[in-house]
């Protein structure tokens, strides 16, 4: 099966790739029909940043340019629409103590917190390139990141702003914690962070976020802080359901929020909102794989009918990992997805928890943004855990390695 629905034009440089193994789509009307529209023997034109073809390479147009995908798989690039990249210093001591037996608690954030106050914009940024550069080499090529180390005025605003340097998905979540000098008057942390901190915050993010958590935010905190940035224009996200059962979910949900993010601990009433709301179920498998938690039960999600996305999490606390690879392997083998599911979920389903069309997909009119995989197959990202398989990133059509 093929599609053309671009005319290739003559002024800008098409490229065809061909000889691709298999190609997810991630568009059902392609290929096998299933939800990633796997495609067999596949082929790709991409013209500018955008594809312009997808199909069977026997069916495939001329181009300017050929490149032999020497029978590697393809698949979209990664989304991966959840990860806090803005911070500075180390948390390898921890990790090596809870790996001894100690539990993990929100607090350990203030560690970090400390660090990245005393650092300069520099380094932050610097920390900022360097993941993201890590990243892209798993094949991510779109990826989110959030304030939410720095809790003062100057150190949040910082933060947006050098995240929105390096990517267009940049959420405040000036609400991951209470510092430690509001310890004695959350309510006034709240006021500022609904306030002046929103004020500063806003012109550099798209999103607005909340740690809704015991020992974090309560609902009733939640809900103010969600509020007072869409009033700003700032769209919700919420970390819900973490490390224990509670109101973030329903929360999410009830405000139209993008996305619900861990959801490890939910009651039937929170699967139920999940599957019938507007709210994609994001998980996060790298944060109970470094907590040594209980996975998220991705099959229930799945099966009452939830939008499920896959992500990182990536951060120095309790999810130390850039790569999406790793989160897939861990989604087929613990959390009751299949392949098929979890590379849907790492793409479409990021790109879902983004709201954006343009991505998580290859079909005409995307922006392209294609891995080459050295495997004849997607699944091989869960089948050969822990192996670097990425072979070959395009982001907005161009090849960057
Ligand atoms: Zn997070």
């Amino acid at each position: 099966m093929s599609i053309t629905t671009t005319t290739i034009a003559a002024s800008t440089t098409s490229t065809l790739i061909t000889n691709i193994a298999s190609l997810v789509t991630n568009d059902s009307s392609l290929g096998d029909g299933t939800p990633i529209g796997l495609i067999q023997d596949a082929a790709v034109v991409i013209d500018g940043d955008r594809i312009a073809w997808v199909g069977e390479t026997r069916k495939a147009p001329a181009t300017d340019n050929a490149v032999d995908a020497g029978g590697r798989a393809a698949v979209p690039g990664f989304v991966d629409s959840h990860s806090h990249l803005v911070f500075a210093g180390d948390r390898t001591q921890e990790f090596n103590a809870r790996m001894s037996g100690r539990a993990y608690s929100a607090g350990g954030i203030r560690t970090t917190v400390a660090a990245t106050r005393a650092a300069s914009d520099a380094e932050l940024a610097a920390n900022v390139a360097r993941y993201l550069a890590e990243a892209l080499r798993q094949g991510t090529t779109t990826l989110e990141t959030k304030s939410g180390y720095g809790l003062t005025v100057q150190d949040e605003a910082r933060a947006v702003r050098i995240a929105c340097d390096h990517t267009d998905e940049v959420t405040y979540l000036g609400a991951h914690i209470v510092p430690p000098e509001y310890a004695d008057d959350p309510a006034a942390y709240v006021a500022l962070v609904t306030g002046e901190m929103l004020d500063a915050c806003a012109p550099y993010a798209r999103w607005i976020d909340v740690f809704c958590e015991q020992g974090a935010f309560d609902g009733d905190q939640a809900r103010a802080i969600l509020t007072a940035g869409l009033a700003r224009g700032l769209q919700p996200r919420v970390h819900a359901n973490q490390l224990s059962y509670g109101p973030g979910v329903r929360l999410a949900v009830e405000l139209g929020a993008a996305s619900a993010d861990h959801c490890t601990h939910l009651t039937d009433a929170d699967v139920d909102a999940l599957a019938h709301g507007d709210t994609v179920a994001t998980l996060l498998p790298g944060a109970e794989f470094s907590t040594r938690a209980d996975w998220p039960d991705a099959r229930r999600l799945l099966d009452a009918g939830a939008t499920v996305a896959l992500s990182t999490d990536c951060n120095p606390g309790s999810s130390f990992t850039s790569s999406v690879p790793f989160c897939i392997a861990l989604a087929v083998r613990d959390m009751g997805m299949t392949p098929d599911e979890a590379i849907w979920s790492a793409t479409a389903g990021g790109a879902a928890a983004l709201r954006r069309q343009d991505i998580g997909r290859v079909t005409p009119g995307t922006r392209a943004d294609l891995v080459l995989l050295d495997a004849p197959s997607h699944v091989h990202l869960a089948y050969r855990p822990g192996v670097p398989l990425v072979s070959s990133v395009w982001r907005g059509g161009t090849r960057m390695f």
